[in-house]
């Protein structure tokens, strides 16, 4: 009884100090990666459900993505895929998840992804991970998203992406300021506090999106 107690203080407590409802997450549909990715993603799904988070992900039932829907419905969280029709065509839905959102095309998949997101985290993945991320990035220059954006380098996976992206503000191509679009954890146990202290962004990005 006192543990329910203490565990339902700390999880509103840990909702109140961080204000984040809705994350949602971009990550791999390989099967084929390492363990260290696909405990990744399970930390991960385990930390947002702790802190009372709704997951936002593109719908899959394999690889990372599969993983962290099975794990946060395994937790008594609450998941909600997104996907265009082919996918559901061809069987790709997660068929636990029980809050779909079934689009026309992928673009609109990434626009309903930033939609009522309070933070985006990207695990490891590929192209499709990549460009959701690179996207998200490139919206939240323009000053179009504005919230956190949170990187798993697990397995350092991700050093030659964060590689290029600081050499494009060593080289000019982005600003210094632009620095503080992104964070990066090494765990997935660190989400929610990259989130809480992400330098805030606003809309007002747009006046120093353009190097002149
Ligand atoms: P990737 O990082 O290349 O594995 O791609 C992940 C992204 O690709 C997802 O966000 C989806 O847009 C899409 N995707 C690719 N394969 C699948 C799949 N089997 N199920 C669901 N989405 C997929």
């Amino acid at each position: 009884m006192l543990k329910t107690i203490g565990w339902t203080f700390a999880f509103r407590m840990s909702n109140l100090n961080t204000g984040i409802k809705r994350v949602c997450v971009y990550c791999a549909s390989s099967n084929q990666v390492a363990k260290v990715y696909f405990d990744a993603a399970e930390t991960l799904a385990i930390e947002l459900v702790k802190h009372g988070v709704t997951v936002v992900y593109g719908g899959g039932a394999k690889g990372l993505m599969g993983k962290l829907a099975t794990t946060v419905l395994e937790h008594g969280g609450h998941v909600v895929g997104i996907m265009p029709h082919f996918m559901r065509e061809v069987e790709w839905a997660h068929k636990q998840v029980t809050e779909f959102h079934f689009v026309a095309d992928m673009h609109e998949r990434k626009k309903k992804f930033l939609e009522n997101a309070d933070a985006l985290v990207a695990l490891p993945g590929g192209v499709g991970t990549l460009e959701e991320l690179l996207e998200a990035l490139t919206l939240k220059k323009l000053g179009l998203f504005t919230r956190p954006i949170v990187i798993v380098n697990t397995n350092n996976y991700y050093d030659p992406l964060l590689l290029i992206l600081e050499r494009s503000v060593e080289e000019g191509f982005m600003g210094i300021r632009h620095r503080a679009m992104w964070s990066v954890v090494t765990d997935a146990t660190d989400v929610m506090n990259a989130i809480a202290n992400a330098p805030r962004w606003d809309e007002d990005a747009i006046r120093f999106a353009a190097l002149t």
